[in-house]
Parts: structure tokens; sequence; C-alpha cells
């Protein structure tokens, strides 16, 4: 995949980027490493300043990475924008925790005094996706930096300009030469930069597909891995629920960033007494989206990020269609213009065993299901090799329980929308990937937890 800006909204090629050589890779690594001897030696304080002016120069500057990230990718301006502040927030998070996060722990034992040290490892790299271009490379690079280490991006070809603003940031933000850099590299270098012997760990939030890739190597050189991976998420709404509010987060739920999200409710498990109203509702409010420029206020959904992620999406969505599966609205790429634009969808009624009810669905594309209690709903909601979130809604305490406590996922969220939120952590179980982001867990993930013990 060339390394390129090409707009979804239109299809028009801005700008390409020559992929750097092994010689400039080898500079980087150099340097990366040298960077490191010093930058480990810095103090919490030193390091919290950096963050909150990297902080700083994201809220000033908002609206122009916001564009930027519009032009790469095709989210809307506004949830961009939304994006840039929430990467200052996730920056101040940790330069505000990232000291007691850290602390030494004391422990009791048998020796005059013992206690716990988190110290950094060193290189991490980092594989990012295009989805949330300047969201998942903060919520791995401030707690990784925070905890001194010292971060190599290489994020989603099809989002360079992004990639080289953030190494800008952090450049402006005061942040030693080296500590932070970004490698414009197509996926074939990974392999070399997660094997040179410079590098300790990696964390990667895509596919599956690149998931196993990057695990397996690391893997076969005892080195620690991350991984954030896809999602089929449940929406579950039982009889008690607000209906209203159910209908209204759920459409929200599965539009978020043009349906490109991997915890975007993607499954919606609705039981019978409601179902009718469910749907009617649901139906509505998809019409009413509007789809169109990304730079308008007024858009809801914009286009996918690629025509690759068109044509995937429409693939799944054709083949649960000759499977048996009926369209409520939606179902056909807009071919009434330029870009990747795919509407407002909902399939509803899968025959049993229709292969693509467990795939993830990359887009604005809803499956809607009916099922007779919260017993069913339960197993339909983990009957599924993904646990990434879940959300459901009912105003029974003692079903709230069972959701709380039976759900198959790395988060739970009760008559709400599964989100990240810095303060707490973030990830997935299954094939959605191990490890965490985010919290005091999302920091002590690329460190070396050190036991200390005095005679
Ligand atoms: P992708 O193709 O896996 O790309 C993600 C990153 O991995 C890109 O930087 C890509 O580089 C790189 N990559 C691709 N193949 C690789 C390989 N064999 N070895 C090493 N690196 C490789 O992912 P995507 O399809 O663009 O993103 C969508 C997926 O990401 C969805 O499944 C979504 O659910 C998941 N996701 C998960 C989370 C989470 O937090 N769990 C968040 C967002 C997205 P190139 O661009 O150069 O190919």
């Amino acid at each position: 995949m060339a390394i390129a800006t090409i707009n979804p909204a239109t299809g028009e090629n801005l700008k390409t980027f020559a992929p750097l050589g092994n010689e400039e890779i080898e500079a980087s690594l150099a340097l990366a490493q040298a960077a490191f001897t010093q930058y480990r030696k810095t103090s919490f304080a030193q390091r919290g300043v950096w963050l909150k002016a990297a902080a700083d120069i994201l809220e000033r500057d908002k609206l122009n990475f916001g564009k930027l990230m519009t032009l790469e990718m095709g989210k809307t301006l506004k949830s961009a924008i939304a994006e840039t502040e929430k990467c200052a927030l996730v920056c101040r998070f940790y330069a505000d925790n990232g000291a007691d996060f850290l602390a030494d722990v004391p422990a009791t034992t048998d020796g005059s005094k013992s206690f716990i040290r988190y110290q950094p490892l060193g290189i991490i790299l980092a594989v990012m996706p295009w989805n949330f271009p300047f969201w998942q490379v903060f919520r791995f690079a401030a707690p990784a930096l925070m905890a001194g280490n010292v971060g190599i991006l290489k994020h989603a070809s099809n989002v360079p300009q992004c990639a080289l603003a953030i190494a800008e940031i952090f450049k402006e933000a005061g942040l030693p030469e080296g500590v932070f850099q970004t490698l414009l590299v197509g996926a074939d270098k990974v392999k070399d930069i997660v094997s040179d012997v410079r590098v300790k760990a990696a964390t990667l939030t895509g596919s599956e597909a690149a998931g196993i890739s990057l695990a397996s190597i690391a893997g076969s050189q005892i080195k620690k891995t991350v991984l954030e991976l896809g999602g089929s998420d449940p929406f579950i709404v039982t009889e008690s629920a607000d209906l209203e509010a159910a209908v209204a987060t759920g459409v929200i739920a599965r539009m978020i960033n043009n349906g490109q999200s991997c915890v975007a409710a993607k499954r919606f498990i609705v039981v019978d007494a409601i179902a009718d109203e469910f749907e009617r509702r649901f139906v509505e409010k998809f019409q009413s989206l509007k789809i169109g420029d990304p730079m308008d206020e007024t858009t809801d959904i914009g286009p996918l990020a690629t025509p690759a992620i068109l044509q995937d999406l429409d693939q799944l969505v054709q083949s649960s269609i000759s499977q048996g599966a009926k369209v409520l609205i939606g179902g056909q790429p807009l071919s009434d213009r330029p870009g990747n634009f795919y509407p407002p969808t909902i399939l509803t009624d899968f025959p049993p065993g229709t292969s693509t009810e467990t795939e993830e669905f990359f887009g604005p594309v809803a499956l809607l299901f009916r099922v007779k209690d919260i017993e069913e709903a339960i197993a339909k909601a983990n009957n599924i090799p993904f646990g990434l979130g879940a959300s459901a809604w009912t105003n029974n305490e003692a079903e709230a329980e069972r959701f709380i406590d039976e759900l198959e996922a790395g988060a739970v969220f009760i008559n709400g929308l599964v989100k990240s939120d810095p303060r707490l952590p973030f990830g997935g179980i299954k094939r959605s990937g191990y490890g965490r982001e985010l919290g005091i867990q999302g920091i002590h993930e690329f460190v070396n937890i050190k036991t200390v013990w005095v005679k």
C-alpha cells in the first residue's frame, strides 16, 4: 500500500511519500536508543511538563489537526476536533498521575526492606491504524513516554501527514530529539524493526491478521506485545430499558467515526417484547442521518477511509443478503458520487448459521437480532470470537448484574455506549486482543516491574 494522502471524500491523491530506506530506519533506531539512555533519567515532573506542553499544542491547533484527520481518513470535522481535545486530555491525565502510578510500592517480607520499582524498557514500537489517527497514537504515547520509554511510530499508510504532525507536536513540546519518532514505512518493514535488538516491545492496534503477524515475530524473540484488535460489540436492549435513550444512543454507538470504530456497537440484540418498536424507531433514525462532505458541520456520516474498506464492507453485506438476511435500509454503496460513501444500513432476520453474523462490519451497518429473553441475549452476545466491549440496556438491577458478570468482553457499559476514557483501562479478550491501554493498567504494560529486596 502506497504511503499517501488520498481524500476519501473525492478519491483525489493529494500527496505521496517515499518510504524510508534501511539506512534511514537504522539511523532512527540509533537515535532512539541514544535518546533513551538520557531520557530514562529525566524526572516525572519534567516529563509531565513536556506532556502538558503537547496538550497545549493540541488544543491550540485543534482545528488544523482536525482538518488533517478529516482530509486523510474522512471522519467528520467535528469528531476530529473532539478527538484532538481527547488527546490533550490523555496527555494531562498521565502528566498528573504518572508519578503516582509508577511510585515504588512497598512490600512486607523477610527482608529489612522490599519494594517494587517500575522502570522503563526502552524503545517501544507502535503500529497504529488510521481510524482514530491521533487518539490511537496518543493513548499509547502519553503513558509510554511518561514511564520513560521512547516511542517509534509506524502509522497506517493512509494517514502519513497525521503521523508527521504528531511527531512535530512532541518536538515542539520540547521532548528531547529521538524520544518520539514517526517512521514512514510500509507494513513490510515491521518485521525488521520489531526484530531489532534495541526494540524492547511493541503495541499494535488494527486487524487480527496484522496482530497475529506482529505478535508471532515478537513472541519468537520473547518480546512483549499489547494487541488491540477487532470486535463486533453487542448492544443489548431489554424490556425494562429506556427505549428512547437506547435507540438514540444505539445510533450514535453504531455510527461513530462513520461506523469505523473497534468498539462501535455492531450487533443489536433486542428482546421480542420491544423488538418491533425498537426496529421502527431505529430505522427512522437511520433514515434521518445526513451523509456527505465530512468538512460540513451538518454532516453526520462521511466517507469510509479507503475503497478497500468499502469493498470489504459491501462484500459482507452482499454475502449476508445472499444467505437470506433482510435489508431494512441501505444495502448498496452510493455510486452517484465520487469517494467511498456507504449508506446507513440495517440487516436483520439472519437465517441460522449465516456465516457473516459473527464477522466485524467496519462501517455504518447494523445487524439486528431478536431474542426471547435475557438468557438468549447473553448467549447470542457471547457466541462470537471477539470480546472487546458490550453495552446493555436495562432498568432492572438483577439483569444489570448478570450482564456485568456474564458478558464476555473487556468492558461492559450499562445504559451507555462503550467508549475509551483515560481513567479506565481499555482492551479486549478472546480474539479482540490482550493487554490494556489507559488507566493505571495502561502505564504498567511497558515497564520492568522490578522486585527489590534488601537483607
Ligand atoms: P490493519 O490493516 O491491521 O492496519 C493497522 C496497522 O497495521 C497499519 O499501520 C498497517 O500498516 C499495519 N499492518 C498491516 N498489516 C501488517 C502486518 N502484516 N504486520 C505488521 N503491521 C501491519 O488494520 P485496519 O484494517 O486498517 O484497521 C481496522 C481494524 O483495526 C479493525 O479490525 C478494527 O476493529 C481494529 N481496531 C481496533 C482497535 C482497538 O482498540 N481494539 C482500535 C481501532 C481499530 P499499513 O497501513 O501500512 O498496511
